[in-house]
């Protein structure tokens, strides 16, 4: 990897949680375990088998000296039933094999007491606390009490929802009870619109947790993220470009045939081939303003994400509107439709403290491109694409 140059934490740009009570999190290199920025974290989705873990794990040990920490989900929570939920305890002992031949320290997920009991038992390094567990605070409790006064260092997913309160209640339970090596891992959400990636990047949440822990270590999970190794270098990059500490990523022997996750592994040559192309910057505090102004169009470039998400999501409904009413026959006119929505927007935009010239000027190049989406809409009585009046569009 390169270096870049510093920059600013972002956490100065958002306002702080309320009622937070700062955390003992120690920084990544006071955890005593030699961690240098970034710490790049890396093994498969699932232990699948002892051989395919040893062959995984020896793959990043030969391509990936730069990897630290040999990840793999054991006990695995599926969204739905009858995927593969893991091969459970009996990887435990894979795992304490790879720490014995590679070196390289060992992570997996817990979900219940039981899982952190038998983690700890088997000598596994470090844990995570998955998407779906940090949600729920009785099973993050549980697992805080099992773990209390142990000094395994604990690293929390955010909420499969895009909830911050949800993120930081969990990261709250686990400091009291002691742990101090705390991180946090932004592994996207799950969201209804459509992204160009598997889940959500919403980099604003990760900032603003960053806001109100500052001393908390941010790791990035690109893979679940990006959920293809095509997009996967872009989010890495973008995570470090917003001084993340780390990186975690999804590494497989034979990805293709992967128990879980396979559209998303990489193998240990490409991981190698991905950590050489990207650029790390320095969390120097030898500020200079080009890197303070790239923080801030790093932000742009998220918000600009978002506006384009939420402009497919209108043009989408746009559509379905057009088919309804072909579907229909309707040739309603509703003259005061699009005035209403301008007008609301105007007082809204009053409130935002952003110009109604302006917002109703970009409605209105919204609109006329709704009307040429409707337009396209084919005719279900002929089949052909036919013309909705451009008059008809403006009262949807
Ligand atoms: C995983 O790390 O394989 C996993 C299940 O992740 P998440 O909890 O982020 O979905
Ligand atoms: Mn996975």
């Amino acid at each position: 990897m390169n270096q870049k140059n510093l920059q600013v934490p972002l956490g100065v740009y958002f306002r702080t949680v309320p009622d937070l009570t700062p955390l003992s999190a120690l920084p990544l290199s006071s955890w005593r375990l030699g961690f240098d920025r970034p710490l790049v974290i890396a093994g498969p989705c699932s232990a699948e088998s002892e051989e395919q873990v040893l062959e995984t794990a020896r793959g990043i040990a030969q391509h990936t000296p730069q990897v630290k920490v040999f990840r793999a989900g054991i006990w695995k929570p599926r969204t739905r039933p009858g995927g593969f939920e893991g091969v459970g305890q009996e990887a435990l002992k894979w795992l304490a094999m790879v720490k014995k031949e590679t070196g390289l320290l060992t992570m997996t997920e817990v979900a219940t007491a039981e899982h952190a009991h038998a983690a700890l038992e088997a000598g596994i390094d470090m844990l995570w606390i998955g998407a779906r567990t940090t949600p729920n605070p009785f099973s993050v409790q549980e697992i805080a009490d099992a773990l209390r006064g142990t000094d395994v260092p604990v690293f929390v997913k955010n909420p499969i929802n895009p909830d911050l309160q949800l993120w930081i209640g969990a990261i709250e339970r686990l400091a009291a009870v002691g742990i101090t090596r705390l991180a946090a891992i932004h592994r996207g959400f799950n969201w209804f619109e459509r992204t160009p990636y598997r889940n959500s990047p919403m980099w604003e949440f990760p900032i603003r947790l960053k806001a109100a822990f500052p001393q908390l270590e941010l790791i990035c999970d690109p893979s679940h993220i990006a959920g293809s190794p095509e997009k996967l270098g872009g989010i890495a990059q973008q995570a470090l470009d917003l001084n993340f500490s780390g990186l975690m990523i999804e590494t497989h022997r034979d990805p293709m045939n992967a128990r879980s996750d396979a559209k998303q592994q990489i193998a240990p040559p490409q991981l190698k081939v991905l950590l050489k192309s990207l650029i790390v910057r320095e969390a120097s505090p030898g500020v200079v303003h080009q890197s303070e102004l790239q923080d801030l169009r790093d932000l742009i470039d998220q918000l600009d994400d978002e506006i384009l998400q939420k402009l497919s999501s209108r043009m989408d409904i746009a559509e379905r509107i057009g088919d309804f009413k072909k579907a229909h026959n309707i040739a309603i006119l509703q003259p005061e439709r699009f005035d209403r929505i301008v007008r609301r927007l105007k007082d809204m935009a009053h409130d935002l403290h952003l110009d109604p010239k302006f917002i109703s000027e970009l409605m209105n190049t919204v609109h006329e491109e709704s009307i040429r989406r409707q337009r396209s809409v084919p005719d279900p009585n002929n089949g052909i694409h036919s013309t909705v009046h451009a008059n008809e569009g403006l009262h949807r």
